[in-house]
């Protein structure tokens, strides 16, 4: 199957606008549905009708082991199930750990550690001064408008709240108010569940009401149904939003098979539409826990002139054990990328932290010393090669001492990196002591001072 990426991906660099499914896409659709018309494949209340949700309707499509039927069933009793027959067709019908399976359909793994994980693991309702709301950073707020989705993620971190009904319209008018009556809020992400489940009209009164406020600047939807229904961004949707502007669009693109050229199709719309797309990325075990498997995501999204934004840890939310990597797997997918390709297609990995603390980003360390006080950092670059940098500080120690600027924060050196981070820098791999220092600033070697101190 990895030759529908190719196709789906190669196409979309040389004709954007009408993509033909590719030959694999094609045999997948052919393969589950072959009975839908091209007419009812590409209407999105078609797809959205005939959704997967029942374990009777996957096994018609899917072998379901006897021993885990009764697993299966138990974890949907508590998390629902949604596969849109457009997704469903990504799925390599012959492989049990398919990476677009594993994200939508529940498998005994979800059972084993059906108790494991937490409710909330964000804190965002620790953080949320009316519900629906999580304000959490000084000039930016979630709001959580919808508690269903085109697909139901089996690692995703609101799944407290898709079983509770639709989000009343009052609750929606609290959320814009809260917003409304806090000058400070100048961004909202508007998230769900996903917004473009609603209908165009219900959708364009929300943005509407957000779009009245003056000291509201900009307006950011996060949404799967690119990936998982594209076939619902048509014309007309993005006719509405883009009445709307600034308006931005977070995606979530978790693995290179899912960029096909029906989403692709439905990104360039969006695009044309002067709305700029980023993408969400959750990293997932056996999904796409390997530098490869994001590298091609990445460079797939940028043909499609999505940019990656933030690669997320999995959060340890209930039932999602089994998607966990340990931290050193983002850092090192981050390390795979950096310097050895595009910069734009390196996303920040960033980790929630637990109980409402944010997204904190890591990465992996180059700066491997840094000793303030001496005006001395030695780093590494992509390819391990260690270098030292001297600051302009260092002067203090070549002019006369009347002339010194003592530098203005620091009282003593700190350093940064082996000594405090050992995984970070490098997964401890690196001494600066005993790597061999291949390049320096250059003009300390001119006339530099006997004097320098050997601090670090
Ligand atoms: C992710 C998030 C945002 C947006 O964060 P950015 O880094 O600006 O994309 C805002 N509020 C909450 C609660 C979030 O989780
Ligand atoms: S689309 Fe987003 S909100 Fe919906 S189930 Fe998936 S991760 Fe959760």
């Amino acid at each position: 199957m990895p030759d529908s990426v190719d196709s789906a991906v190669q196409f979309t660099a040389t004709t954007p606008d009408v993509p033909p499914p590719s030959a694999a896409l094609r045999r997948g659709r052919e393969h589950y549905f072959p009975q839908a018309s091209d007419a009812e494949w590409n209407d999105w209340r078609w797809q959205f009708k005939n959704r997967i949700t029942t374990l009777d309707e996957l096994e018609r499509h899917l072998a379901i082991p006897e021993a885990e039927r009764k697993m299966r069933a138990e974890v949907l009793s508590d998390f629902r199930m949604g596969i849109t027959p457009y997704y469903l067709s990504l799925i390599d019908a012959d492989d049990p750990a398919d990476p677009i399976l594993r994200q939508v359909v529940p498998l005994a793994d979800e059972f084993y550690f059906r108790a494991v994980g937490e409710e909330d693991p964000l804190g965002e309702e620790k953080y949320s001064p009316v519900p629906g709301i999580t304000h959490r950073y000084p000039d930016r707020v979630l709001m959580v408008i919808s508690n269903n989705c085109a697909i139901y993620c089996r690692y995703c971190t609101r799944k407290r709240t898709m079983y509770e009904g639709a989000t009343p319209d009052v609750e929606i008018d609290a959320m814009v108010d809260y917003i409304a009556r806090t000058p400070q809020v100048r961004d909202v992400v508007v998230s769900g569940g996903d917004p473009l489940n609603y209908s165009n009209q219900k959708l364009e009164s929300i943005l509407a009401k957000l779009r009245a406020i003056p000291h509201l600047e900009i307006i950011r939807i996060g949404s799967r149904v690119p990936v998982a229904l594209p076939q619902r961004i048509d014309d007309e949707l993005v006719a509405m939003l883009q009445r709307y502007h600034p308006l931005w669009i977070n995606v979530h693109f978790n693995h290179p098979r899912e960029l096909t050229p029906d989403a692709a199709r439905a990104c360039d719309k969006l695009l044309r539409a002067g709305i700029p797309l980023n993408n969400q990325a959750v990293l997932l075990k056996g999904v796409n826990d390997s530098v490869e498997t994001i590298k091609s995501l990445c460079h797939g999204l940028m043909k499609m002139r999505v940019r990656p934004y933030y690669l997320y840890q999995c959060d340890p939310v209930r039932g999602a054990e089994h998607f966990r990597t340990p931290i050193a797997k983002g850092i090192e997918i981050i390390e795979g990328l950096r310097g050895h390709t595009s910069g734009l297609c390196v996303p920040t990995y960033v980790v929630d932290a637990p109980g409402g603390g944010g997204k904190i980003p890591v990465q992996p360390d180059y700066l491997l010393r840094y000793d303030e006080r001496a005006g001395r950092a030695v780093l590494r670059n992509f390819q391990d090669k260690i270098y030292e940098y001297l600051e302009p500080g260092y002067l203090r120690d070549v002019i006369s001492p009347s002339r010194r600027t003592p530098p203005k924060s620091a009282s003593k050196p700190h350093s940064n990196g082996v000594a405090a981070h050992p995984k970070a820098a490098s997964n401890g791999k690196h001494e600066p002591h005993s790597d061999k220092v291949v390049g320096k600033s250059r003009w300390v070697h001119k006339g530099a001072s006997p004097k320098r101190p050997k601090k670090s």
